[in-house]
């Protein structure tokens, strides 16, 4: 059987594992910290039982894809979470701009370039499921 190793397990380094071991490769993955996820990582960085994504937290077109049909992850214990407000950023002067799931309830609130918006991120809806 063929062998390979993986440095690192973030989740390209995993994604390369799965796809070489449904190859039938025998494969070991190395990871140098001491939990496995790379940039997925969460951890509990300020208070007890308050998880913090250390580096990516938002994956929109991780749910949908060649790799996630393949492996169907769910089945593995992953879940995807999908929060009314999908992220939001603070601004000066006590402002903010949040990302709703409806391109049309976001747009609403981003004033003069609510059409920009509706523009670029209506047809990814319309073509996107
Ligand atoms: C602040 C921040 C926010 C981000 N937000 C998002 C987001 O919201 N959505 C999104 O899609 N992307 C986001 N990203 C990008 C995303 O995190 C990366 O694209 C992704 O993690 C890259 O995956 P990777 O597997 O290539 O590498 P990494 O996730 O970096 O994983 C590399 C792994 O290799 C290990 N490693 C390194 N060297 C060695 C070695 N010599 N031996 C053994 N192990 C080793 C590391 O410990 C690590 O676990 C963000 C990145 C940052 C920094």
């Amino acid at each position: 059987m063929p062998s390979a190793i993986i440095v690192g397990s973030g989740p390209n380094g995993l994604a390369a594992a799965l796809t070489l071991a449904a190859g039938g490769v025998d494969v070991t993955v190395l990871e140098a910290s001491d939990s496995i996820g790379g940039g997925t990582r969460s951890g509990e960085s300020t208070l007890p039982g308050l998880l913090h994504d250390q580096c990516s937290g938002f994956h929109p077109l991780a749910v949908d894809t060649g790799f996630s049909r393949q492996f169907d992850l769910e089945s593995h214990g992953v879940r995807w979470a999908l929060p009314e407000v999908q992220y939001s950023h603070p601004l000066d002067g006590g402002r903010g701009a949040a990302v709703w799931r409806s391109v049309d309830r976001t747009a609403t609130h981003l004033g003069t370039d609510g059409d920009s918006y509706r523009r670029m991120f209506g047809p990814l809806t319309e073509r996107f499921p």
